[in-house]
């Protein structure tokens, strides 16, 4: 007979369980603190995994450990050792070839945006360089990317179409996302991002671009999920200046929500348009960057609930300016982190983009793991089975070789020493040695 609970894990020195109550989002005062476990000495904190992949117990080894063990196929001790949720990566674009390593180059010595886009680099260039790829090679470059983000500690990740704009390679660039929730080998979840509308495709313009996505993309790409043959989760649109203004967003994101796809889209970055306000009345799940947002705009996110998910890693290669982060806590909006992963932007780890908020966007270090686990998993709609260690939740964990969980941030860049395992449903999944 197998024995009735997965994996128990016991003498950690720290269990950070994040929230404890069954919070949702988590936003103003309460993300002063962090909901942990501290044992006092000779005692240890302890966690059981049940066979379904499910938190079964979480407490002191005092409490609960004698109850389970010898009740579980395997036991694991996490002395010296801390342990967080599985990390939330809210915001990514990681399927696309040809990297851009010369434009990385070319932006140090000085060139402008429009001197690479007229180099032939840019949007362009990824669009160009996967369309031209075929399904498999395009989910080789995606697997290997989401294996880096996982080692980094991320067990749920957000993952966007974007460089087709047009039907069929949007949808290769979907099934491609879709792949690997059905990939055996892939033990990380996924929440798949149609983001047809992230550039206006060559020799197009913005109306046409608008029209092409609300009359042919979406109703085409809604018959293949009402068929099981495509998952989408949420739509996306990069609203800017130059891009799709706030009416096409607008009517771009009614089309996504009619098809059921919750709303999570690119918002204020590089100017202030009001989209903010426009997202928070179709109540939208989620806006990313929001470096331009306006007081009104944070306003309308805390009265609607949308979370605000933030993206330092951009922010620091762009040089743009900060988000209000503080102001948006304070005034109840959840914030939540993506590592915004692009051949623009290239990072795959949660640890950094963390340290990068903490430093860059004056966070402290509890509010940046809120904003890397349960708001992350809020802004995708999964808050009520990822990120945090609660009773009923997903075993996602992230045992870090450390007795505090804070080295994680503080450690800059230097996680590969310091993430000693990461748990998939009760599985380890990536072992540092
Ligand atoms: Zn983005």
């Amino acid at each position: 007979m197998s024995a009735p609970y997965k994996l128990l894990i016991h003498s950690a020195n720290q269990i950070v369980q994040v929230v404890s109550n069954g919070e949702t989002a988590v936003s103003g005062q309460q993300t002063r603190n962090l909901s942990t476990i501290d044992p006092g000495p000779g005692d240890g904190g302890c966690i059981v995994i049940g066979r379904d992949g499910n938190i079964a117990a979480v407490g002191l080894n005092s409490d609960i450990k004698d109850a389970y063990m010898g009740k579980c196929e395997n036991v694991y001790d996490a002395t010296n050792q801390s342990i967080i949720p599985g990390l939330v990566d809210g915001h990514t674009h990681p399927v696309w070839a040809g990297d851009r390593v010369n434009e990385f180059a070319m932006k140090l010595a000085g060139a402008s945006y429009m001197e690479i886009h007229e180099a032939g680099g840019g949007i362009n260039y990824t669009v160009e360089q996967t369309r031209n790829c075929s399904e498999d090679h395009l989910y080789d470059l995606f697997k290997k990317r989401l294996y880096e983000l996982m080692r980094s500690g991320v067990t749920l990740a957000e993952c966007k179409s974007g460089y087709g704009l047009d039907f069929d390679t949007e949808e290769r660039m979907l099934r491609v996302i879709n792949r690997a929730t059905h990939d055996s080998e892939v033990k990380m979840d996924v929440s798949a991002t149609y983001c047809g509308a992230h550039a206006i495709p060559k020799g197009s313009t913005a109306e046409e671009a608008t029209r092409d996505i609300i009359d042919n993309q979406i109703p085409k790409l809604k018959a293949l999920c009402d068929s099981w043959e495509l998952h989408i989760d949420n739509i996306d649109v990069f609203c800017e200046k130059g891009v799709f203004d706030v009416t096409q967003s607008k009517g771009i994101l009614e089309a996504g929500m009619s098809a059921g796809w919750k709303l999570n889209f690119h918002a204020e970055e590089f100017n202030c348009l009001h989209s903010v306000e426009m997202g928070a009345q179709l109540k939208a799940s989620a806006m990313s960057h929001l470096e331009e947002i306006s007081d009104e705009g944070i306003q309308a996110m805390a009265e609607n609930g949308c979370v605000a998910t933030v993206l330092p890693s951009t922010a620091y290669l762009l040089h743009l300016k900060s988000p209000p982060v503080r102001k948006m806590i304070e005034s109840g909006v959840p914030v939540a982190l993506g590592t915004d992963f692009n051949p623009n932007a290239y990072c795959l780890s949660m640890p950094m983009i963390m340290n990068l908020a903490c430093v860059n966007y004056g966070m402290t270090m509890p509010q940046a793991l809120y904003a890397a686990t349960i708001n992350a998993a809020a802004s995708l709609g999964k808050s009520t089975t990822h990120g945090s260690i609660e009773v009923g939740k997903l075993g996602d964990l992230v045992v870090l070789d450390t007795t505090r969980w804070e080295h994680l941030i503080y450690r800059i860049a230097g996680t590969a020493d310091l993430v000693k395992h990461v748990i998939k449903s009760g599985e380890i999944v990536y072992s540092k040695d």
